[in-house]
């Protein structure tokens, strides 16, 4: 297979790039480097089965030859970047998912979008099964990120049904491991870095909300199986074991042998309170659930923050703090 990847050197979009190399494919990277970052993708120079162009899939985006799969994973994914970056996110949403899916069309490609547990908002619906239809404030400092995703699901959805494309739409869930960058501004980077360098970890509120993490190879591992054998229905991807975010902090300090602290931070505004998703159907249509446990995972991202070269630099005073916006 040829694939375009949009988004390709970024956490997600470099590993999912691997992924499709590893099995013989060819992939076309695009990227901006907007949050994305070339270190990601450096490893590939020289690989004959790698194509790379540095492009914002927003704008009008010609690629040459054929292809049989276009997998849009551009977008500024942590809140920090969606906050900062608030039209630049809702454009890769709307016009880069209606460009990504124009070049699937003309290409007879299947489709597939990166879409988000965000979806579901600040759920009421415990665990998040796909049929819930969430609970997502449109105007607030999160919606930006919320409703570009959802109105991408709806485009992908019109298309499908109109134009009768091959499409996919998988609902990624928090997702950790080597690759996130040292000031990504998500907890897990955050309270490892934190961690790492003596400062206090950054419980944001009373640090009683959940959340429930996905080693990086696991949520990868989901996401090809969906686009190779899965259908148009949107599928959860994620690992459902759950914990709050003081237990991942904890966790962090046990983990790396730190003694830092634990320091609150106000709540940024509409941060959901619980999020745990219910994978039945990825179980049922893909045979897929998460392998790695999160203590194990979380080990092996440490050690990834612990190699970095620049590791003597990382400072969390310049670490991204998402409650500054609350
Ligand atoms: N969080 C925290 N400290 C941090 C960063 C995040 O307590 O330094 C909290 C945040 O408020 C949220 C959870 O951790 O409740 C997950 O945040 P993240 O930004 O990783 O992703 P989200 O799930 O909110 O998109």
């Amino acid at each position: 297979m040829r694939v375009l990847i949009t988004g390709a050197a970024g956490f997600l979009g470099s590993h999912l790039t691997d992924r499709f190399l590893r099995d013989g494919h060819e992939v076309v990277g695009l990227d901006n480097f907007l949050t994305g970052s070339p270190d990601n993708i450096a490893h590939l120079t020289g690989n004959a089965k790698f194509q790379f162009i540095r492009h914002n899939i927003s704008d009008y985006t010609y690629v040459a030859g054929h292809l049989d799969g276009v997998l849009h994973f551009a977008s500024p994914a942590s809140p920090i970047d969606y906050l900062e970056l608030p039209i630049q996110t809702l454009k890769v949403g709307s016009l880069g998912t209606i460009n990504a899916l124009g070049i699937a069309k003309s290409k007879g490609a299947r489709f597939f979008l990166a879409s988000t547990s965000e979806i579901y908002g600040d759920p009421l619906v415990h665990p998040q099964t796909e049929s819930y239809w969430g609970n997502v404030n449109s105007i607030g400092p999160r919606g930006v990120y919320d409703e570009a995703k959802r109105f991408a699901e709806a485009v992908t959805m019109a298309y499908h049904r109109h134009h009768g494309i091959d499409t996919r739409i998988v609902r990624i869930f928090n997702t950790y491991g080597p690759r996130m960058r040292p000031h990504d501004g998500r907890v897990v980077s955050n309270f490892i870095v934190q961690a790492l360098t003596g400062e206090p970890l950054t419980l944001y509120g009373d640090g009683t909300q959940t959340r429930s993490f996905c080693y990086v190879d696991d949520e990868v591992e989901g996401i090809f199986r969906l686009f190779m054998r899965g259908d148009a229905e949107p599928t959860n991807i994620g690992n459902p074991d759950e914990y709050t975010v003081k237990e991942l902090a904890e966790m962090v300090l046990e983990l790396t042998g730190s003694r830092s602290e634990l320091v609150h931070l106000p709540l940024p505004t509409d941060d959901p309170k619980v999020r745990k998703p219910d994978i039945t159907r990825a179980r049922e249509k893909l045979g897929w659930e998460p392998r790695v446990p999160v203590r194990e995972g979380l080990a092996r991202t440490i050690e990834y923050f612990r190699t970095l070269t620049d590791a003597s630099s990382i400072s969390t005073r310049t670490l991204g703090t998402a409650a500054s916006v609350a």
